[in-house]
């Protein structure tokens, strides 16, 4: 069986090109109360997805970036909760730094 080369996809965060194979899918799921990202690991939800390193540091980019909003061609809120969740990364939808982590590393001398 001859294997052919993966095809490769751009990851939204870091941009860097990868095999499809390394890149997790994303895809927004849309109802009544706006849309939310979701990880497709298995690549089989349908419509238009987005591929990223299923790393909190490309996830973080991303969403700094509003690329998952570009890549899914989508102009509402995305909301990241469940993606961050899958990936283990701190839930920053609004793009600012996380205060309380600032806030700590402020941190009294001892
Ligand atoms: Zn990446």
């Amino acid at each position: 069986m001859a294997r052919r080369a993966q095809p490769e996809r751009t990851c939204v965060g870091c941009r860097r090109r990868a095999p499809a194979g390394e890149l997790l899918r994303i895809v927004a799921i849309g109802d009544e109360a706006g849309h939310s990202l979701r990880p497709d690991p298995a690549r089989g939800m349908p419509g238009r997805g987005a591929n990223m390193h299923p790393d909190p540091a490309c996830f973080a980019q991303a969403v700094r970036r509003r690329a998952f909003g570009r890549a899914l061609r989508i102009t509402e809120v995305l909301d990241h909760g469940d993606l961050a969740e899958y990936l283990d990364a701190p839930t920053t939808t609004s793009g600012q730094p996380d205060r309380a982590r600032v806030a700590s590393k402020v941190g009294r001398p001892t």
